[in-house]
């Protein structure tokens, strides 16, 4: 039995990040006995982003509000959270398989000594326990995992578990004091930002990824465009990065970020097992590729045999069409 169970909140630009929501359903389909769910907030200027958050459902949000706090930095976090966990008692505590999700979590497991679960993309209960799935292989195959005992970590993939739905009732708020560390190994002097206000790629429900077939930066502006009809994200194979057509941040695959989007179109993409590795999972993958034999159509559910210069356009105003 877990006493209580955490979910790390997730936010950027005052906005909080929709896996936030997914955990908060993951920590529900994890308790067999109404264990109460708690929220660890952390960062600055947090007023408005703990008002919106008093109605997701949990019973207690704990913050901690600091300008030390305004960008993530794995010392400050990790000292912050562990200070959430004593507090707040949690024996089960749940992140997102995102960036941050991925580097503070084995660090509060280690912290912790506790069992750690990672990139879940599905819960199930039975009678007396709670099984994740994950997938293994690049996502050739699944495991089904349970805890065998407190303290647990959890990570769960964006876009996988359905989001918690608002409740009526609302969250108490208990500020935590920040307390700076004594001593840090690393401090953050500047933070250049890269991707400016567009949709997180690692939640994005459509996504367009150009690959070396794309031939050039300006060979994206074509996928920019149908993403931009579609609502959806670009993102690019390595071979796109690596040729300089792209920026790295825009990398899916083994190496990069994993997507599991409603839609992926992958356009000028051979389907190399490191770059299926990031967005096997999708819902739908649709492929444009001139070569017939390319791998990708073996993953595809549909696969459209032609040059991405002209399919990509065609679709464009196809859907233009369709959703105007
Ligand atoms: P290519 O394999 O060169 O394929 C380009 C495709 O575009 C071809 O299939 C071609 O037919 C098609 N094409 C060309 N012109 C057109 C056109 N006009 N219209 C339509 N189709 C066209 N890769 C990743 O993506 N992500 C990772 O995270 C990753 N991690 C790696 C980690 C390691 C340790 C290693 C060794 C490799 C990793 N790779 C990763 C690299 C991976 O092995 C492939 O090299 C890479 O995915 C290939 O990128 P690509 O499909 O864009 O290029």
């Amino acid at each position: 039995m877990t006493t209580s169970i955490l979910v790390v909140a997730e936010h950027r630009d005052g906005s909080i990040k929709q896996v936030t929501y997914e955990a908060i359903e993951a920590a529900r389909q994890s308790s067999l006995d109404e264990t109460p769910i708690h929220l660890a907030l952390i960062g600055h200027e947090l007023h408005d982003i703990t008002e919106q958050l008093s109605s997701s459902g949990v019973t207690t949000i704990y913050s901690v509000d600091h300008e030390d706090c305004k960008h993530y930095n794995p010392e400050i976090y990790a000292k912050v959270l562990t200070q959430i966990i004593e507090q707040s008692g949690a024996e089960g505590i749940i992140f997102g398989h995102t960036t941050i999700g991925r580097d503070l979590s084995p660090i509060i497991s280690a912290n912790l000594d506790a069992g750690q679960i990672s990139d879940v993309t599905a819960i199930e209960q039975t009678a007396d326990q709670v099984l994740y799935t994950r997938p293994i292989y690049a996502g050739k195959a699944f495991e089904q995992k349970t805890f065998r005992s407190t303290p647990w970590v959890l990570t769960i993939r964006p876009n996988n578990i359905p989001a918690a739905e608002t409740s009526e009732n609302t969250a108490t708020h208990v500020e935590i004091e920040y307390k700076q560390p004594d001593s840090l190994r690393t401090v953050i002097k500047n933070v250049v930002q890269k991707s400016t206000g567009k949709i997180d790629l690692a939640e994005a429900k459509v996504v367009i990824a150009g690959g070396r077939g794309v031939k050039s930066s300006d060979g994206f502006k074509p996928l920019e465009e149908l993403a931009q009809v579609l609502g959806g994200a670009v993102g690019a194979s390595r071979g796109a990065c690596d040729a300089e057509y792209c920026d790295y941040a825009l990398q899916i695959g083994q190496t990069g970020k994993v997507v599991t989007p409603e839609i992926y179109i992958a356009c000028g993409i051979s389907g190399a097992i490191q770059h299926v590795a990031g967005m096997s999972q999708s819902r739908l993958i649709i492929a444009i590729n001139k070569d017939p034999e390319a791998p990708i159509f073996k993953l595809a559910d549909y696969g459209i045999v032609g040059d991405l210069f002209e399919v990509v356009p065609l679709l464009t105003e196809e859907f233009k069409s369709v959703l105007s």
